[in-house]
């Protein structure tokens, strides 16, 4: 038995340092690392089971080539020569024709490595096909409006939390998306720090608070604006900071916030107007108030302003001047790694470039040249784009060659011409960079890959040499092109040498200073282009009575997981939860089929009934492939349109009306 330190690199902010038994070739049991302050010796529920997910039946062992039509998911075997034969013939073929425009080729999320997600895009860089700007489906909208307030950079340390006397969870449910710092957050209460959690779901987090505020959806702007309207009235507001460390405050101070009125907000937010009152008072006494920021009250038409609103407030206490206070959205963006080094070799520096939510529409639509060869690696948007539908029909294409990259024959799988079997993280070394920590550390290979599968970096380096690509790290071993990413590193991060970095487990960049702002003029930003406001959803969206809150299955956050038997099961069927007098109003009742719908589409899920939602909302966690569900899955529901900042996706602006099945 032998016991190997590797990371997990599932799309997860916490980034764990993982101890990974092997028995004969076979993973048998994985821990948390007791030698990771975070990590803490604890794995979370879904990544204990990962010795299944790496030895699934389900896992792909050889490369496939399409047999029936696309989307059936028939295919008969192939050898990895002939697939990559063929590959490289149309790209070749294309690229002759069209010029290399012609191809768009991208790897995703589901693999966090540096190495094997980054070089695989750098593949695509050097060869000068079009690009796709990825993290539009997701966090683009969050990333606009943070940087809008703070510049990019990362938020408060997640360690510091333990120092904090106030916590404020906001649509942020630990429990589903950072276990870890849940506990540092226990940490924390039993040294006397409140817990508040806001959000529009009575998640697990919320039941387990001091005290929970079941805030509208999607009015997060006009709390935060109703509370700076308080601590204003009440001379809470530190002016000191203020006036040394942000810019903009006097204007929304003068024209916005005199019409937040703790009656307005109350009305806005579906708060009482002495909740409104009580909160601000807590928020306006702490000393180190920390706010932990959730991505999903982004992904509305206004969503970016609900994030940029919230991510204002410790500017207004000096919080963000304090170790322990501030917010925290995310980190990545204070490691500051030559990541061009695998993602840029070489190539133009500019060509065309496709919004990820609008991938199925490009696909349909673009011109001069069309695509007509698309390739994926660790991403599912069959399931995961908005408008689900159109990105199928985009697939389904008989003139696009569409190439996956997969452990598993995903549903975006079976409409590939030719599907290659990936390794999990657990059979590929690769360099890691958390985003909700300031961990960084080496990824040790811990069995050798499964069948005949491949890992991105591998098959990123053979497709570079038979496209005829030269740049260095095409041949390089992993080590090495770690060595070029710390080559013109900067910050805390360029302090570590990447030579020892493979044997040295997870190491830090966190430190006690304040918030660092790397906005244009240095400072907090509370006015830039246009002052925060609030604004409702556009009338044109809301023809329909109910509106879709979406958030992680606590056991299928991503499709990823659901090759793992075990963790399909302790989800459920892919459901929906509708309150009570919703429920009654239709005559619906717990436990049966329904149909959702709009005019994007319908689908059809199992009901939950439960007061967890507030009247109004129906909220579908996870987003589950069509084949656990009654039938589709839920961005069949959702338009691709934008928001308000980051051109991303709007998710939660859905409205839709749902009846027996
Ligand atoms: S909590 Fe996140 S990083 Fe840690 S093991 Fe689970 S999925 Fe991986």
């Amino acid at each position: 038995m032998q016991t190997i330190r590797t990371v997990c690199a599932h799309d997860c902010p916490d980034m764990c340092s993982l101890l990974v038994q092997v028995d004969n070739g076979r993973v048998v049991r994985i821990q948390g690392d007791p030698d990771h302050p975070l990590t803490a010796g604890f794995a979370c529920g879904k990544v204990n089971r990962d010795m299944e997910l790496v030895h699934s039946p389900e896992r792909l062992t050889t490369p496939l080539r399409r047999t029936g039509p696309k989307g059936s998911g028939t295919f008969a075997p192939i050898a990895w020569g002939d697939a990559l034969d063929e590959i490289t013939a149309r790209w070749k073929a294309i690229i002759d024709k069209d010029g290399p425009m012609g191809i768009l080729g991208y790897a995703y999320s589901a693999h966090q490595g540096l190495m094997n997600r980054g070089l695989m895009n750098g593949l695509f860089h050097a060869l000068g096909t079009s690009r796709l700007w990825g993290g539009t489906v997701c966090d683009s909208c969050a990333e606009a409006a943070w940087d809008s307030v703070v510049g990019p950079v990362g938020g408060a340390d997640p360690e510091s939390i333990v120092e904090s006397d106030l916590v404020v969870c906001w649509g942020s449910d630990l429990h589903a998306t950072a276990v870890h710092l849940w506990a540092k957050v226990e940490e924390a209460r039993a040294r006397g720090a409140q817990l508040i959690v806001i959000d529009p779901r009575r998640t697990r987090a919320a039941k387990a608070a001091d005290w929970y505020l079941p805030i509208r959806i999607g009015t997060d702007s006009a709390l935060a604006l109703g509370v700076m309207h308080i601590l204003v009235r009440d001379g809470k507001t530190d002016e000191a900071y203020i006036t040394s460390h942000t810019t903009g405050f006097d204007r929304v101070r003068a024209e916005v916030l005199p019409r937040f009125t703790p009656a307005y907000t109350a009305e806005i937010t579906g708060l009482t107007e002495s909740d409104v009152e009580r909160f601000a008072a807590m928020y306006g006494s702490a000393k180190k108030s920390f706010i932990r920021i959730g991505f999903g009250m982004s992904r509305f038409t206004y969503g970016g302003n609900n994030l940029r609103t919230v991510t204002m407030l410790p500017g207004v206490t000096g919080a963000y001047g304090r170790y322990g206070g501030g917010a925290l959205l995310a980190t990545a963006a204070s490691f500051d790694l030559n990541y061009n080094a695998v993602r840029k070799p070489s190539g133009p520096v500019a060509t065309r470039t496709i919004n990820h939510l609008k991938l199925g529409e490009a696909l349909l639509t673009l011109n001069d040249p069309p695509i007509c060869a698309l390739f994926i690696a660790a991403n599912n948007p069959a399931v995961t784009n908005p408008d689900t539908t159109k990105m199928r029909a985009a697939l389904a294409r008989d003139d696009l060659f569409t190439v996956v990259h997969d452990p598993f024959l995903s549903v975006t799988a079976k409409y590939a011409d030719i599907v290659l079997p990936a390794t999990t993280y657990l059979e590929t070394e690769d360099f890691y960079r958390s985003y909700g920590t300031y961990y960084m550390q080496y990824g040790n290979k811990v069995i050798e890959p499964r069948g005949q599968a491949w890992s991105n970096i591998r098959l990123t380096q053979e497709l570079a040499k038979r496209m005829g690509l030269t740049d260095p790290v095409f041949s390089m071993s992993q080590p090495d092109i770690l060595k070029e990413m710390f080559r013109g590193a900067k910050g805390t991060a360029a302090e570590y040498d990447p030579a020892t970095l493979p044997t040295q487990g997870p190491v830090s960049i966190g430190h006690r200073n304040g918030q660092e702002f790397r906005t244009p003029s240095g400072k907090m930003e509370f006015a830039s282009d246009t002052l925060p406001y609030w604004q409702p959803d556009p009338a044109d969206t809301k023809q329909y009575p109910l509106q879709l809150l979406t958030a992680p299955g606590y056991f299928q956050s991503h499709t990823a997981f659901s090759g793992v038997g075990f963790l399909r099961r302790r989800e459920g069927a892919p459901y929906a939860v509708l309150h009570p007098d919703d429920a009654a109003v239709r005559g619906l009742t717990d436990g049966q089929k329904v149909r959702l719908h709009n005019d994007c589409g319908e689908i059809g899920l199992i009901l939950h009934v439960r007061d967890e939602v507030q009247p109004g909302v129906i909220l579908v966690p996870g987003q589950r492939p069509d084949n656990e569900a009654v039938t589709g899955t839920v961005n069949m529901l959702c338009a691709d349109t934008y928001t308000d900042m980051g051109e991303g996706a709007t998710y939660q602006s859905t409205w839709l009306e749902v009846r027996a099945w």
